[in-house]
C-alpha cells in the first residue's frame, strides 16, 4: 500500500503549515481518495520562490553536461518507482494502464531527450561577431551572444497528462534544462503522482548535487496559490496547460505585475480536419473508423482532439457522416478525469445539440460522457460562435460545406489552433493551396492524411498557435524548442576572453557550432 504524506516540498524540506487540507482523488483505492493534502500557506509560498531564488545564483551556472546528469537521474528515479507510480496515476486519473506506462516512456524519453541537447550544447545560439577596429566610419565592438536563464519559473501541472505534462513533465524539463529552478503549482486532480515523482526530482538532485530550492511542489485545491505564485516578484516566468479560463486569467494577472512577466499558456484548441471530396470517394469507411479512433482516444482529453471536421456536400457526404455515426455510438463510455470535467463536457454537448441548425446524430445521455457526433452546416457555422469553442472530450461537429469557397470562409473566421488536418489524395493536396494558406496562418502545425492527436516529441516538433490555443504564439510547448521559452538573448560587448562563458570564448572550449562573423561554424560530434 502506498504511503502519502501530502505536504509541500520546499527544496528538500517537507512542509505542512496549514489547517487547510484536501482529499485526494483515487477513483478506485480508497487509501488515496482518503489521503489529505496540505494547501500551501503565503509563507510556504514565499519559501519556495525564496529557495528557488538563492539556487537559481548557483544552478544557472551549472554547466550543460551537469544538468544533463541531473535530468537523466530524474527519469531513472522516475523508473524506480515502477509499477506504484503507474498504478497511483491511473487511480487518480482514470486514465488505463496501458496509456499511464506510454506516457511514463514518453515522460522519461523527453528528459532523455533534452539531456542529449544539453550534452552537445549548440542550443545557446552563440553568435559572434568579432571587432573590426579599422572600420570606417567608426570601429566595430566585439559582440557575443547566447541565450541564458531566465530565473525561478512556475510550472502548472494539467489534469489530463498525469505524467507527460505535470511534475516532470514537458514544461517542468524545458526549464530545468534551460537552467531554471521550478516551482511546480500540483494538479488537486492527481496529488498523489505529484508527490511520487516530486520525491524522484529531489531524490534526482540530490545524487546529482543540484543546489537545494531547485524544484520543489506545492500543493492546493484553490486558485489562490497558483494566483500568488503567478504574482509574486521572485517569478520571472508562468507555464501552463489547461483551459481557456484559467490560462487568461494567469495570463492577466502576470501582465499586471508591476514588473510583467511571459505567461505560456496552451489552452484551447478545435483541431479542424478537412475531408476532400476524392479521397472520401476512394477510402470512406477506413477514415470513418480512424476519425472515430481519433475523437474518442483518451475520452477525448487531448489538447489535440478533433473537435471539428469539414466536408463538401456531395454524393458520398451521406455515406460518410452515416459510416462515421455508428463508429461513434459503437465506441464505449469511457470515465473521464474528473467529475467537474464529466460535467463541463454534458454541458457543453447538451447546449450544442440545443443550438440552432444542430443535428444531433448519436444518441446523447446527459449524465455520461458519451461519444458524440453533431451535424451542422457551413452557414451555420460562420453564425453561431459557440460551434467553435472547445469542448473537451470525445465529441466532434461535421460540418457540411456547400463548395470549396465556402470551406475556405469557415476555416478563415476560425479563431488560433494547435493543429489543422487537411486529407487528400495525392492529386487534389495540390489543388488545394489557397486553403493550405489560410490554415497555415491559424495552427502550429499542419497534418496530411494522419490525425492530430499524437504529438511526437522531437527537435522539429511545434505544439503551439494563436490565441486562443496559446498565449504565446512564438513557440512551443512540446519537443526541444520549448526550452527558449526560459531564456533569454544576453549579449556581452568587449568582454576579455577570460570572463566569458565557455560557449563564446574564442577557442571554442564548449566544442559547440556557433555563428562566428555570419558563418556557421559546425563542430561534428
Ligand atoms: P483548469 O481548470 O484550467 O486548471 C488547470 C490548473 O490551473 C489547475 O492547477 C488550477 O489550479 C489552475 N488554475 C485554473 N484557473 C486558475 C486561476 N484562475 N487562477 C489560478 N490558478 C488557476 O483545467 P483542468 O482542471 O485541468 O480542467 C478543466 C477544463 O480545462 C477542462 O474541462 C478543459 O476544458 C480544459 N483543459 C484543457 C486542456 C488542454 O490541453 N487544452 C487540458 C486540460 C484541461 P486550482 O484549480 O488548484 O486552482
Amino acid at each position: 500500500m502506498i504511503t502519502l504524506h501530502g505536504k509541500n516540498i520546499i527544496g528538500n524540506t517537507l512542509s505542512s503549515k496549514s489547517n487547510n487540507t484536501f482529499k485526494g482523488y483515487g477513483m478506485a483505492t480508497e487509501s488515496l481518495a482518503n489521503s489529505q493534502f496540505y494547501e500551501a500557506t503565503a509563507a510556504e509560498i514565499n519559501s519556495a520562490v525564496y529557495v528557488a531564488d538563492i539556487a537559481f545564483a548557483h544552478y544557472k551556472k551549472t554547466s550543460g553536461n551537469q544538468k544533463a546528469a541531473f535530468l537523466k537521474s530524474i527519469a531513472a528515479e522516475i523508473e524506480l518507482l515502477d509499477t506504484m507510480l503507474i498504478e497511483t496515476a491511473s487511480n487518480e486519473s482514470g486514465l488505463p494502464i496501458a496509456r499511464i506506462t506510454g506516457e511514463r516512456g514518453r515522460t522519461t524519453g523527453q528528459l532523455r531527450l533534452f539531456a542529449k541537447m544539453l550534452e552537445e550544447g549548440s542550443w545557446v545560439n552563440a553568435i559572434i561577431d568579432t571587432a573590426i577596429p579599422d572600420r570606417q566610419p567608426i570601429p566595430r565592438a566585439d559582440i557575443r551572444q547566447m541565450q541564458l536563464p531566465l530565473g525561478p519559473v512556475v510550472v502548472f501541472g494539467a489534469s489530463n497528462f498525469p505524467l507527460a505534462f505535470s511534475v516532470a513533465g514537458g514544461d517542468t524539463v524545458a526549464a530545468l534544462a534551460a537552467g531554471c529552478p521550478v516551482i511546480f503549482k500540483a494538479h488537486p486532480a492527481h496529488p498523489a503522482t505529484c508527490e511520487l515523482v516530486a520525491g524522484a526530482i529531489i531524490k534526482a538532485a540530490e545524487n546529482t548535487g543540484m543546489p537545494n530550492g531547485v524544484f520543489s511542489l506545492l500543493h492546493g485545491n484553490s486558485h489562490n496559490v497558483g494566483q500568488a505564485l503567478t504574482v509574486h516578484p521572485l517569478v520571472k516566468a508562468v507555464a501552463f496547460t489547461g483551459s481557456r479560463k484559467g490560462g487568461k486569467a494567469l495570463f492577466d494577472a502576470a501582465v499586471q505585475r508591476t514588473q510583467p512577466i511571459p505567461v505560456y499558456a496552451e489552452m484551447s484548441s478545435i483541431n479542424p480536419v478537412v475531408f476532400l471530396p476524392e479521397i472520401l470517394e476512394k477510402n470512406a469507411t477506413k477514415l470513418a473508423q480512424d476519425f472515430a479512433t481519433s475523437v474518442v482516444m483518451g475520452a477525448g482529453q487531448f489538447c489535440t482532439n478533433p473537435g471539428i471536421f469539414f466536408i463538401l456536400k456531395n454524393k458520398d457526404t451521406d455515406n460518410f457522416i452515416a459510416t462515421l455515426t455508428a463508429a461513434i455510438a459503437a465506441k464505449p463510455v469511457q470515465p473521464m478525469l474528473t467529475k467537474e470535467i464529466a460535467n463541463a463536457y454534458c454541458h457543453g454537448v447538451t447546449q450544442l445539440r440545443s443550438s440552432n441548425g444542430a443535428n444531433g446524430l448519436v444518441q446523447f445521455d446527459e449524465n455520461i460522457a458519451t461519444p458524440h457526433l453533431l451535424q451542422i452546416t457551413a452557414s451555420e457555422f460562420m453564425s453561431n460562435p459557440l460551434f467553435s469553442e472547445e469542448v473537451f472530450g470525445p465529441s466532434t461537429i461535421a460540418i457540411v460545406a456547400n463548395n470549396m469557397d465556402e470551406l475556405m470562409q469557415c476555416c478563415e473566421r476560425m479563431e488560433g489552433q494547435l493543429t489543422a488536418t487537411i486529407h487528400g489524395t495525392a492529386t487534389e493536396l495540390f489543388t488545394v493551396a489557397p486553403l493550405i494558406d489560410i490554415l497555415q496562418v491559424k495552427a502550429g502545425r499542419l497534418v496530411v492524411n494522419g490525425f492530430p492527436t499524437g504529438v511526437e516529441v522531437c527537435d522539429a516538433m511545434v505544439h503551439g498557435g494563436p490565441y486562443p490555443a496559446t498565449t504565446a504564439v512564438r513557440t512551443t510547448s512540446v519537443g526541444t524548442q520549448a526550452i527558449y521559452r526560459f531564456t533569454r538573448p544576453v549579449c556581452f560587448q568587449d568582454f576579455p576572453d577570460a570572463l566569458l562563458p565557455d560557449e563564446l570564448k574564442q577557442a571554442n572550449p564548449a566544442g559547440i557550432t556557433r555563428k562566428v562573423n555570419g558563418t556557421i561554424e559546425c563542430i561534428n560530434r
